[in-house]
């Protein structure tokens, strides 16, 4: 009746507001017992003390020892941090009084910042300006004015840096789950170095230093100190002040604070605030560590003996400076303090003891053993114990998933009930949730999960740990627009935490779903990212963020030259670099953007007014963001690997749908030009059915599953270029001839603007027995004077033909526009178009906006 009802009027609101926080503090008052028993508690003093000391720590625990959580809580009460609060630089600008905390998923960034609101008793970010937590990632931003606690995606925080590169707004930056090495935090362990150890944006920070935590949680701990300690000369003689004035709040002197000896503000404060509360909870007990306990090392010592030593063969934790001869004095000394600056500390976890049974002989179908082995366990194990099955995706999730519930209602009456719970990251937040809640009586839970489990999320109750051995991982393929995920043997260090998934509340048992020798032949650790991924958008990053060479860039795990060079040399064809190897605005904005540099580049040409097809672009990439859009038809296949090379493809909606009818619905899908204008029909079909799109997806043997991954990605790019959430075109009547809806001038305008992103991916026809050199191409591609010999890349003239799944297979056309080169058992190109030589032409020759690649 438009009243304002009692309970909601400004005058009862604070009473209502002041209800909410007795809630949230009641909330928290209950968890405190449960974070209180974690084996984190154990280290805090250390922790505290470690940190007012030093500016970094290395902080190697088990999953679910408490790191994520409670570390960022720890820092949030440190007196360097609360005497933050109140800091600003020379232009009045506020620095500090944030933490920082990275995640590589989005997921365990917004599930953690929701724990720790709880935990905190605060609402949760944007919902209150009083709110201490919040998070950020991609599209979506949940912090508020007095957010102290930010969680955020490695990538966030990079693109924070291309805003603000000395990270103004933090105090401390947490890396968290480094051992992952996803590309980003190898980028971010990089410019924190830069930051705390060469002391580079200190002066911009008004001297504020910077605190940095790097959690892990396997121990690869040697690597990250010789990472963290080694100093070029160059950079140590810079360093030195750098160093000393970053380690304490006012300037400390790094030396004093490794002594302990007073002098530092941080730890005078210290002494004032030591009774500080814990997130509103009393700190009496704030977890003394209980003698013998301490692993903490504070470094001080190594570097003062060394320092005795007259600077000569300094080796501080492994970190191996260079010739010391040629050490000038004053950089001796940095040199010494860069390592003594570092803090490593290890928490022991409370591991029981996990037997491993392995199969006698390799499984062909790990879905159907994986079946197995769940219910074999269920009847001879007891109850509780929860079980927990590593799967690859998210698909060999659901399949598993749905075959499990068939078998349940066969299941005794005498055996405990089973409750499925499936878990990835594209799950919901409440499904997510429930794998936390506490398992029934007399139910087994069976949590059917990806890698994420591995160390992202902890559950607890699993007795029963299942490894198929493989996971989805990110690919490099050289030459390729896209990096893709495909699945891959596991490591051994892998299979090690996944199995210690069993072992963390009392013994369990691990069932490898392969044999003891494939086990030993694994690799004994991950290959990081940034060794096989693709570089170039991570060369822009460090382009855009003003980093002049490249190949000097503080790497973890360096790539090879020549990797950096093609990236450099891609970027430049791009446009994105001057000649003199500086950013342009388009770079600049390439950066910015969530995708490859070729993506990237054909989507901002897309908005020129010349091409003017933003919307059609979008479409076209959301389709190309997905492993596959289109299911096999079986009519159609051929002896290959449909899935890009991927023999462990794991769709399963491939049977029984592929009908002659099937086949006819497919092609009218088909665009001629190829699979560019294939992918917008029919993502434009799929919009434009507005009853069953299930059911149109199985009548085309298209995959629903991926094309609401493909709505995800238009939805996020779209938002990127503020465009409506559906364009116009995506709307209408279900009965159109989609595919024709483009005039043939906007065609030419969509290839011509993926061209851009994409001319160096061309090939051209050769005469058969002349395949090896594309210069003998005859333009026109009739090939005349020879029959046709199939394709030849336009830069490096290797022979290619076009993948069985492009409806171009077979055909010949002029210049073949292509997105991937992938190799199998020989040179295929995938996701092809027919372009005109005129128009590659048009765009090497710079009119497609700032394109260089043939300018000379
Ligand atoms: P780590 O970072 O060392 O893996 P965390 O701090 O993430 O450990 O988790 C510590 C413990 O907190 C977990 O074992 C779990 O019991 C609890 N926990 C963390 N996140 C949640 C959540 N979203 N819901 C319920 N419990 C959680």
């Amino acid at each position: 009746n438009g009243l304002p009802s009692p309970l909601t009027s400004p005058r009862h609101r604070p009473q209502l507001l002041l209800k909410r926080h007795d809630n949230l503090h009641q909330r928290a008052q209950a968890l405190w017992p449960q974070r209180r028993a974690l084996p984190i508690w154990s280290y805090v003093k250390s922790i505290r003390q470690s940190l007012r000391i030093n500016d970094i720590l290395l902080l190697v625990g088990e999953t679910g020892s408490g790191k994520s959580t409670q570390i960022p809580q720890m820092l949030a009460q440190e007196p360097w941090f609360q005497s933050h609060l109140k800091n600003t630089n020379d232009s009045g600008a506020r620095v500090g009084g944030c933490i920082a905390i990275t995640q590589p998923r989005r997921v365990a960034a917004i599930t953690l910042a929701r724990r720790l609101a709880e935990e905190m008793g605060t609402p949760l970010g944007a919902s209150s300006p009083a709110s201490k937590v919040g998070y950020s990632v991609r599209f979506d931003n949940s912090t508020g004015p007095s957010t102290q606690v930010k969680f955020l995606t490695e990538g966030m925080l990079l693109q924070e840096m291309l805003r603000d590169p000395w990270l103004k707004q933090y105090s401390a930056v947490v890396v968290d789950e480094v051992h992952e090495r996803a590309c980003n935090v190898d980028l971010l362990l990089g410019f924190l170095k830069r930051m705390v150890v060469d002391g580079e944006g200190l002066k911009e920070r008004g001297g504020v230093g910077l605190k940095v935590v790097v959690m892990s949680a396997t121990a690869e701990v040697e690597k990250l100190v010789d990472f963290f300690a080694e100093t070029p000369h160059s950079k140590a003689v810079n360093g030195s002040n750098g160093v000393s004035g970053a380690n304490g709040v006012n300037g400390a002197n790094g030396v004093n604070g490794i002594n302990g000896v007073n002098g530092s503000s941080a730890l005078t404060n210290h002494e004032s605030s030591s009774e500080t509360e814990w997130s509103g909870i009393s700190s009496d007990d704030d977890g003394e560590a209980e003698a013998g306990k301490e692993i903490v090392r504070l470094n001080g010592n190594n570097a003062i003996n060394a320092q005795n030593d007259g600077g000569k063969d300094v080796r501080v934790n492994g970190a191996h400076t260079s010739d010391p001869e040629q050490i000038p004095h004053g950089a001796a000394k940095s040199i010494l303090k860069a390592p003594s600056n570092i803090s490593t500390c290890y928490i022991e976890g409370r591991q029981h003891h996990v037997s491993i049974h392995y199969t006698p002989a390799p499984v062909p179908d790990f879905i159907n053993a994986s079946l197995r082995t769940i219910l074999q366990i269920h009847h001879s194990e007891p109850c509780p114990g929860d079980i927990l099955v590593f799967l690859t995706g998210q698909e060999v999730v659901e399949s598993l998933e749905t075959l499990l519930k068939e078998h349940i209602p066969g299941l005794s009456s005498s055996v405990p009930k089973i409750l499925v719970l499936p878990l990835f990251a594209a799950l919901s937040q409440a499904a997510q949730q429930r794998v936390f809640a506490p398992t029934p009586r007399n139910t087994r839970k069976v949590i059917l999960a990806t890698n994420i489990a591995e160390t992202s999320v902890t559950v607890s109750g699993v007795r029963f740990v299942i490894d198929c051995g493989k996971a989805k991982m990110k690919q490099f393929r050289s030459r390729l627009g896209l990096d893709s995920l495909l699945v891959k043997p596991i490591s051994r260090s892998s299979a090690i935490q996944r199995a210690g998934r069993a072992g963390r509340e009392a013994e369990g048992k691990c069932y490898r779903l392969y044999m003891e020798q494939s086990y030993l032949d694994l690799a004994p650790n991950s290959v990081p990212e940034i060794l096989r991924c693709d570089l170039s958008q991570a060369i822009l990053t460090l382009k855009a963020r003003g980093v002049g060479d490249v190949t000097k860039f503080p790497f973890l795990s360096p790539p090879s030259r020549e990797a950096l060079e093609k990236a450099l040399l891609l970027i430049y064809q791009l446009g994105a670099l001057t000649d003199a190897g500086d950013i342009t605005p388009v770079g600049r904005r390439m950066a910015a953007l969530p995708l490859s540099a070729q993506l990237s580049r054909a989507l901002i040409a897309a908005e020129d007014p010349k091409y003017d097809c933003v919307d059609e672009v979008i479409d076209i990439i959301s389709c190309l963001s997905v492993e596959n859009v289109f299911l096999p038809l079986k009519s159609h296949s051929f002896n290959l690997p449909s899935h890009g090379g991927n023999p462990d493809s794991d769709e399963s909606e491939t049977t029984n749908n592929t009908t002659n009818a099937t086949a006819s619905a497919r092609s009218t899908l088909h665009a001629r030009s190829g699979d560019h204008l294939t992918l917008l029909s029919t993502l434009r079909a799929y919009l434009a059915e507005s009853s069953d799109r299930k059911d149109w997806c199985v009548r085309h043997a298209v995959s629903h599953r991926a094309m609401r991954a493909v709505l995800d990605a238009r939805k996020q790019l779209r938002n990127i270029f503020r465009l409506p959430p559906s364009s116009s075109e995506s709307v209408g009547n279900a009965n159109h001839q989609h595919h024709h809806l483009l005039t043939a001038e906007k065609e030419t305008s969509v290839l011509k603007a993926l061209l851009v992103g994409f001319a160096t991916n061309c090939a051209i026809p050769v005469r058969a027995g002349d395949e090896r050199s594309a210069s003998a191409v005859h333009r026109g591609g009739d090939s005349a004077g020879g029959a046709f010999g199939g394709y030849a890349t336009l830069i490096g003239g290797q022979k290619v033909g076009i993948h069985p799944s492009s409806v171009l297979f077979g055909r010949q056309v002029e210049c073949l526009m292509y997105n991937e080169f992938v190799f199998t058992n020989r040179a295929y190109a995938r996701g092809c178009s027919a372009v005109q030589m005129d128009w590659v032409g048009e765009v090497l020759n710079g009119n497609g906006e700032g394109m260089r690649g043939g300018r000379e």
